[in-house]
């Protein structure tokens, strides 16, 4: 995993913001999770282990190679309990995103330490690492297949019943099943279309189906019509419901719902709480609340 996330690391500074802005390394990642499934069978022990999915970062300072002299991150220190939901927000550039790449291992801290209940990510296996944690991105592959397909890339030999499971739990069966040939529907490339939304609720299927302890969740920017945007709150209630989960949030609705929002400025966090009380607060958070999410406090 070393060689994996030392290449990706080299192909984001290569790309530099032209990729991250693109999603590339994101989706190189689902799919880099998806081969995993495919290779390495012979977990199923470690997953248990990794079940409760505590995540720390232990005073975790970091740099991006291409920028020494600016801490993305400096002396984070945040604790997630198993089955715990925290949203992450802030302005741009505080350091949300960067959480979850340095939890997907794309770079190493350059001091402190990041576990997973209780082990450095630095020493835990690949397989183990890769089957703890799922990612749903921002703008989710949706692959030149079927939609059962494109599901069952969460985990490759699941059953068709299974696959209709997780579209059902994720809020998609019923766009699924209106498609003109159904689950066999080709999607993607000179297929059907889908919608942004869509998109997503394939992809938290997908998440679903992989059925990992720890949920990373960059939430789409983008708007979405109303009612897509409540199947995709329905779709991540059901994904994040006795997972722990870390949410780059977007949208007010979702750091409603979360047990405890983050706020991220410069690097470090600056406040912790609920939306009420952060709001009450007064500070950097009440006003984000105001001007950042799509959903924004107008639409109560
Ligand atoms: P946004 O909401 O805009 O996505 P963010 O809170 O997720 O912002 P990060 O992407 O974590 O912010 O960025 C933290 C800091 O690191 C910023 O100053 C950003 O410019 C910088 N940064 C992010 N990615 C890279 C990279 N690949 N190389 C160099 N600097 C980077």
């Amino acid at each position: 995993s070393v060689m994996v996330a030392g290449a990706v690391a080299a192909l984001s500074e290569i790309w530099g913001e032209l990729q991250r802005a693109a999603g590339a390394t994101e989706r190189l990642v689902e799919l880099l999770n998806v081969e995993d499934n495919v290779r390495d069978p012979e977990t199923a022990q470690a997953l248990h282990d990794a079940e409760k999915g505590a995540v720390s970062f232990e005073s975790v300072t970091f740099h991006y190679p291409a920028r020494p002299s600016q801490a993305a991150l400096d002396h984070v220190n945040l604790h997630v309990k198993p089955g715990e939901t925290v949203a992450l927000v802030g302005p741009s550039g505080a350091g949300k995103s960067t959480i979850i790449q340095l939890l997907q291992r794309f770079y190493d801290p350059d001091a402190g330490r990041i576990t997973l209940n209780g082990t450095d990510l630095r020493d835990m296996a690949r397989h183990d690492f890769r089957r703890a944690i799922a990612l749903v991105p921002q703008e989710p592959v949706i692959f030149a297949a079927s939609a059962r397909d494109n599901i069952r890339f969460g985990l490759p030999g699941a059953s068709d019943a299974d696959v209709e499971q997780a579209a059902r739990a994720a809020a998609a069966h019923d766009f699924l099943t209106a498609l003109p040939d159904g689950y066999d529907t080709y999607v993607g490339e000179r297929g059907v279309m889908l919608s942004g939304g869509q998109k997503q609720r394939i992809a938290i299927a997908r998440a679903i189906l992989r059925d990992a302890p720890v949920l990373l969740l960059d939430e789409a920017t983008s708007a979405l019509d109303a009612e897509s945007e409540r199947a995709v709150q329905t779709a991540v209630e059901a994904l994040s419901a006795n997972r722990t989960t870390l949410i780059v949030a977007h949208r007010l609705a979702t750091v409603k719902k979360a047990d405890r929002i983050i706020v991220f400025d410069q690097g470090r966090i600056v406040a912790e709480g609920s939306h009420d009380e952060l709001v009450g607060e007064g500070g950097l958070y009440a006003r984000l609340a105001r001007l950042q999410f799509t959903d924004g406090l107008a639409a109560e």
